[in-house]
């Protein structure tokens, strides 16, 4: 099989970064879940002030801070599946709250922000054997990417998933809070002026509302034997 660079966008909370996470470990892919970077940059606004209590982020703050942001993934042993760092401390779980949910769409609409993510994730990329997840990266990150799948389901689906996701670490939380959540990210993410989320023209579509972990996974995989076997 070829090496090749697997771009996996879509909707927000569809299930992308599990699908692509069993597929990397599957195939000894280096997974990067990009929805995490701008968390972590966004994680970052939160704990140095530079988000108000109202939800107006200073501008000007975050970029003279950009250069202090270094985010860093490692493989967690016991998951199997890599953790994400912020200056070198593990912020997994931080990033996943409802609270950096509420925050990162807006942080992710910054061209300086989106200029910094995307120089790394190219750079993370560069010797393919990789499996990126986000909203940007079939069309802007890695547009000569040979497989491109962009992911979707209703909203009820997504809201339910995230519900049981967000329970299931412990978290309090609220079904009807966090539909709204999914339903305004897509909203920021689809009409932004830099690098929208959108379909790329040569991405399959696959709405996974009706299917399980193990369909999407057995699905994947044949979509990348397809492409990585092509000579
Ligand atoms: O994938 P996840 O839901 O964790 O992403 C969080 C947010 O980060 C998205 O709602 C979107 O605003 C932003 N994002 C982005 N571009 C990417 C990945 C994520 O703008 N490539």
């Amino acid at each position: 099989m070829k090496l090749i660079t697997i771009a996996i966008d879509g909707h927000s909370s569809c299930g992308k970064s599990t699908m692509a996470k069993d597929l990397a470990k599957e195939i000894g892919y280096i997974y990067i879940d990009t929805g995490a970077m701008y968390r972590a940059v966004t994680l970052f606004a939160l704990q140095n002030g530079l988000i108000t209590d109202e939800g107006i982020i200073n501008e000007e703050g975050l970029r003279q801070r950009m250069s202090d942001i270094m985010i860093t993934f490692q493989l967690n042993e016991e998951t199997g599946r890599p953790d994400t760092y912020l200056n070198g401390v593990c912020v997994e779980r931080e990033i996943r709250t409802m609270e950096v949910s509420k925050h990162v769409s807006p942080i992710a609409t910054l061209g300086f922000v989106r200029e910094a993510m995307v120089d790394l994730q190219r750079l993370m990329g560069e010797a393919k054997g990789v499996i990126m997840d986000g909203r940007d990266i079939g069309t802007v990150v890695f547009p000569d990417a040979e497989l491109k799948v962009f992911v979707t389901a209703s909203a009820d689906v997504r809201a339910k998933r995230r519900y049981d996701e967000l329970t299931a670490k412990g978290e309090k939380c609220d079904y009807d809070e966090i539909r709204a959540n999914v339903i305004e990210r897509d909203r920021i993410d689809s009409t932004r002026a830099i690098s929208p989320l959108r379909q790329a023209d040569d991405a399959i579509v696959l709405d996974n509302s009706n299917m399980t972990i193990p369909e999407q996974k057995a699905w994947l995989l044949e979509q990348y034997r397809r492409v990585a076997g092509r000579e």
